[in-house]
């Protein structure tokens, strides 16, 4: 089934947004306020428009209300992203995805009813810079402001010992809810307590982020 979205702005992150949801066979509506944009992004979406979306009589024209899934990616003109999403809410979309510039412009949209506030820059830079901390930690996925997933492979400090040994939940008050084993490429979903861990096994911890943070430090 063909289920419809709407990217607002072409620039880097709404652009890659519509390659990725076109090239997956998505039907997409591509709007930006600039003609060159437009020209970039006519043959590889379904539909692209010259529109400024500040404008509730142009929104309404595009008959935007039919579509299930709007993205707001409009970045530097913070007004304009405000404005657009407002009007998005008013005209009643079920789910709003909106792109913010910076900290104050979040909670605004968070505000206004936006359904799905992303802040690429941000969260990719603290993605990289825990990667940059230690090659062995693979990912790290914020859930909320001070709580984070972290992928991370087994080194030698933790080479063939078990959770009981490493005693993590008690020293670090966090949770290794999945095992990668680096033999057998399995993925152990609830791993028992006496699973002996070997280098290179990739574990999924889930915890406080300051509490993540001092394993990082001890273990990994
Ligand atoms: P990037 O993702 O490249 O970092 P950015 O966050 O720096 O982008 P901008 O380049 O400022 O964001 O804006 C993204 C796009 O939104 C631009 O192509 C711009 O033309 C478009 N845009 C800005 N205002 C409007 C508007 N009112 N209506 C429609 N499109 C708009
Ligand atoms: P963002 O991550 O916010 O999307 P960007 O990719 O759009 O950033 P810029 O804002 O153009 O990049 O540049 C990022 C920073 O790099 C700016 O603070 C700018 O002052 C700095 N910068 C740009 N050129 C130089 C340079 N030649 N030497 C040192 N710093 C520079
Ligand atoms: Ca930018």
């Amino acid at each position: 089934m063909k289920r419809e979205f709407a990217v607002i702005g072409l620039g880097r992150f709404g652009g890659s947004i519509c390659r990725e949801l076109s090239e997956e066979g998505m039907d997409v509506l591509a709007i930006d306020i600039h003609e060159e944009k437009i020209n970039e992004y006519k043959n590889i979406v379904a539909h692209a428009v010259i529109a400024d979306t500040t404008d509730e009589n142009t929104l309404k024209e595009l008959g935007i209300r039919n579509f299930e899934h709007v993205i707001v990616a409009i970045g530097e003109n913070i007004q304009a992203s405000i404005l657009t999403t407002l009007m998005l809410k008013e005209l009643g979309i079920k789910k709003i995805t909106v792109k913010a510039q910076n900290d104050y412009h979040e909670k605004v949209l968070n505000k206004i009813g936006a359904d799905h506030v992303v802040h690429p820059e941000r969260d990719m830079g603290r993605r990289i810079a825990h990667n940059i901390i230690s090659t062995n930690i693979l990912d790290h996925l914020e859930l909320s402001d001070d709580h984070s997933i972290v992928e991370v492979k087994a080194g030698s400090r933790m080479h063939g010992k078990t959770l009981i040994e490493l005693d993590i939940r008690a020293q670090f008050g966090c949770n290794v809810v999945a095992i990668k084993q680096a033999n057998d490429k399995q993925i152990n979903v609830s791993p028992m307590a006496d699973q002996i861990i070997d280098q290179d096994d990739v574990l999924i911890v889930i915890g406080a982020d300051k509490d993540i943070s001092r394993f990082e430090k001890q273990l990994v």
